[in-house]
């Protein structure tokens, strides 16, 4: 085993220490990214090959049922879920991480804790007008505390700018547009390096193109009630969130046949959004290797990251945690997926319980030493 070991549920752990032995934490990344999407990039990929026009927006709208059931159909997967124990034996697998904070306290021990926050579903609720998606004053004092005892980041796939204006602390770091967009904080910040400003832009080339879609997108939607069609700097979002399932085929096929045009975009599927962005390999994982690069912890064995979110995109990062068998993977999600996180909450109230759990536990840690 290497020296820092994956913290996961026993379980897990043992299934992982099977199959793969876990490698050392090395710098994975590369400058400029690779223009390739690896093995695992394109898995959470809409396949764009083969099949013709029609097979293909037909393919899309199979993803987007999988990925986005609507309330009812989500309810009616629990039940059934819950009804033949599957949500029991998950829950084993990816256990509460309230009911685990001892774990993750021992975890941390000797170690500095960063945290890594996704935003929607995550820190605020899941809504039908994404720009109505606010968190609660309580949220933004929760976060505002964890910055306080740990350097914090905010990873997200909107626009830096709009993801700021929603959590409006100064203090910490920021991943817009999945990573492709990092700038660390604008107020001065203990956990910042001195002298050094992070702004990192590994997808610049693509602004014009980006902006180019954004504009045939806006158009195109514009023939599908309730799409929303947001310009996320570096990706663009077509959120279905509103648009009546009827209409999900007409809408793959106006994306596809502004993306024929475009080969060095590609889409993904998030939670009711169709998300097109540049075919490099730069995401959420890669952003947190980066942010914790910029903090100093390259290589360092005294760091555990805590990463909470709750789409198939944070999928990257908790893969990353994995891989290097240092941090903790935390899926927000009320129902079974299938993910690389270790541990589970329900909920943005369960996330806001554990950041101050954090806090608390970390203010104790420092009276005691005091003290001592
Ligand atoms: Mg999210």
């Amino acid at each position: 085993m290497p020296k820092q070991s994956a913290v996961v549920p026993e379980t897990i752990g043992a299934v992982v220490a099977a199959a793969t032995p876990l490698p050392k934490p090395t710098r994975v990344f590369s400058f400029p990214p690779p223009r390739q999407p690896t093995r695992e990039g394109r898995l959470t990929q809409l396949e764009l090959g083969g099949g013709g026009g029609a097979a293909r927006a037909n393919a899309w709208v199979d993803s987007m049922r999988a990925s986005s059931p609507t309330h009812a159909r989500a309810a009616a997967v629990a039940a059934a879920t819950a009804a033949d124990g599957e949500h029991a034996a998950w829950l084993v697998k990816h256990p509460s991480a309230l009911d685990k904070f001892e774990q993750i306290i021992s975890a941390s021990q000797g170690k500095q804790i960063v945290m890594f926050l996704d935003y929607d579903g995550t820190l605020s609720p899941i809504v039908d007008d994404p720009d109505a998606a606010f968190m609660s004053d309580a949220m933004r004092a929760a976060v505002k505390k964890v910055a306080k005892c740990f350097p914090t980041a905010i990873v997200s796939g909107r626009c830096r700018d709009k993801v700021f204006n929603f959590v409006k602390l100064a203090e910490l770091y920021y991943a817009g547009s999945h990573g492709m967009d990092i700038e660390g904080p604008a107020k001065a910040s203990k956990h910042a390096k001195k002298g050094k400003r992070v702004l990192f832009q590994p997808a610049s080339e693509f602004l014009p193109m980006i902006n180019e879609v954004y504009q045939a997108l806006l158009e195109k939607a514009k023939s599908v009630p309730g799409a929303k069609v947001e310009n996320n700097k570096f990706c663009v979002s077509v959120h279905f969130r509103c648009v009546d399932e009827k209409s999900w085929k007409l809408l793959a096929e106006q994306v596809n046949s502004v993306l024929r045009e475009y080969p060095k975009l590609t889409p993904t599927q998030g939670r009711k959004v169709l998300e097109i962005r540049p075919t490099i390999k730069w995401d959420k994982g890669k952003a947190l290797e980066f942010l914790l690069e910029s903090l100093g912890f390259a290589d360092s064995v005294d760091v555990l990251p805590i990463y909470i979110g709750d789409d198939r995109t944070d999928e990257d990062a908790f893969k990353v945690l994995r891989e290097r068998g240092q941090g903790i993977g935390i899926l927000v999600s009320k129902s079974p997926k299938e993910t690389n996180a270790s541990y589970s909450l329900q909920e943005p109230a369960e996330v806001m319980e554990l950041l101050l759990s954090l806090v608390k536990w970390k203010q104790q840690m420092l009276k005691a030493h005091s003290r001592g």
